[in-house]
């Protein structure tokens, strides 16, 4: 990273472990391809399988049920739009009706096109009753969840969403790409027919990913690319080696890591603590549910997000908007509107996400560019705020 700058921004993407580089590099420098049966073939093909290995000993999952893929946008349409063969005892084919979260990131989001989606509380939490009505209406549906949402850390019920998808024979699968390193899980407890991870989000390089099924019957009811029969049929070509030897470098990375998650939730409970005190009008977006130790999403009345990020940038801080930016444009967040946010909240939205190497000073600068910004915005912020939208709209 450039001297001087400071990264809270691991959600959109985690910085590469050091043991990952080094696994892609060695990987990048053997030549052979993995479905060679000669020996520079065979050292290939290890490279994979080992880290087929690491990626299932990450979710608690079994290697044989592990696909790579070029990350979790690949992952996710070929499971929605391929639908699923083999779980639930029948086929979870293109037939079914798709069921998304209000809340879902927007790989899943378009993948799942204009189906249905299941609403969530002003927390962020799926609403339990609700989708059990909507369930009643489509009959068995492929329903694709987050574990964690990548803008609020909202972690949502999995268990009990798969038991009430399964009771209607629907199958579930789940977004888990923010829960690595944050939080951890497996995938017999999740009770998830598959999920799926991007591995840029712990300390892989970006560019990879994977599907991992729940059991051995369990598979894309039609190949994400059909091609040479790579993957064991489900996701044709030449494996991605040196993305798939950094994931599986990063999976071993980020389980060991695995103690320094209490230390980064006590750094994130820190600096919120610090921003309520700094400015007490402040809203934690998703505070009331449980959440990823490592983010938080606020929102300071009369500061908008536009002005903070160009703030924070400028003292050398990395963070992120709660909206998603595109042409130029400051579009507010979907997943807040999901969550019944004010105005001033969808246009304030800040993201700081940190990991394992975080350290309390970088999130003290973090809190000096919040305070130049609190004691520069207007006196009455909401009521400012008010009076702009209303003179805008006259
Ligand atoms: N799902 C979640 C929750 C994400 O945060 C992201 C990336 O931002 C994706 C899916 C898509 O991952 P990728 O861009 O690596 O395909």
């Amino acid at each position: 990273m450039a001297a001087g700058r400071t990264y809270l921004d691991w959600n959109a993407t985690a910085p590469l472990f050091p043991e990952a580089r080094e696994a892609v590099l060695r990987a990048l420098d053997t030549i052979g391809n993995p479905s060679s049966i000669h020996a520079e073939g065979r050292a290939a093909r290890a490279i994979v399988e080992d880290a087929r290995a690491s990626i299932a000993a990450l979710v608690g999952g079994e290697t044989e049920n592990v696909v790579f893929t070029s990350g979790a946008t690949e992952a996710a349409n070929a499971l929605l739009k391929q639908g699923l063969t083999g779980c639930c005892g029948k086929n979870m084919a293109l037939a079914m009706p798709v069921l998304v979260g209000a809340t879902e990131h927007v790989a899943v989001l378009a993948a799942a096109g204009d189906g249905r989606r299941a609403r969530v509380d002003s927390d962020g939490i799926m609403d339990l009753d609700g989708l059990k009505s909507q369930l009643k209406e489509t009959g068995p549906a492929l329903v694709a969840l987050q574990l964690a949402n990548n803008e609020t850390g909202v972690i949502q019920p999995i268990r009990a969403i798969a038991d009430i998808v399964h009771a209607e024979g629907g199958a579930l699968v789940v977004d888990a790409v923010q829960a690595p390193g944050r939080i951890s899980f497996e995938m017999a407890s999740l009770g998830a027919d598959a999920l799926f991870l991007s591995a840029h989000k712990f300390g892989g390089p970006k560019g990879v990913g994977a599907i991992v099924f729940g059991d051995s019957r369990t598979r894309l009811a039609s190949a994400a690319i059909s091609g040479g029969g790579q993957e064991r049929g489900q996701r044709g070509g030449t494996e991605n080696i040196g993305g798939i030897a950094g994931m599986g470098a990063a999976a071993k990375a980020v389980l060991a890591k695995h103690e320094a998650v209490r230390k980064i939730g006590e750094l994130r409970d820190g600096f919120e603590n610090h921003l309520n005190r700094i400015a007490p009008d402040a809203r934690i977006a998703g505070q009331h549910a449980p959440r990823l130790p490592n983010t938080s999403l606020f929102a300071i009345p009369g500061i908008a997000a536009e002005k903070a990020l160009i703030a924070f940038d400028l003292a050398g801080v990395a963070v992120s908007s709660g909206s998603a930016c595109s042409s130029g444009k400051v579009k507010a967040s979907h997943v807040l509107r999901a969550m019944d946010a004010p105005d001033w909240v969808l246009a304030g939205a800040i993201r700081l996400s940190i990991g394992h190497t975080t350290t309390e000073a970088e999130l003290e600068k973090a809190l000096g560019v919040i305070s130049r910004l609190v004691a520069k915005r207007p006196l009455n912020p909401i009521s400012a705020e008010k009076s702009a939208q209303n003179s805008s709209a006259a």
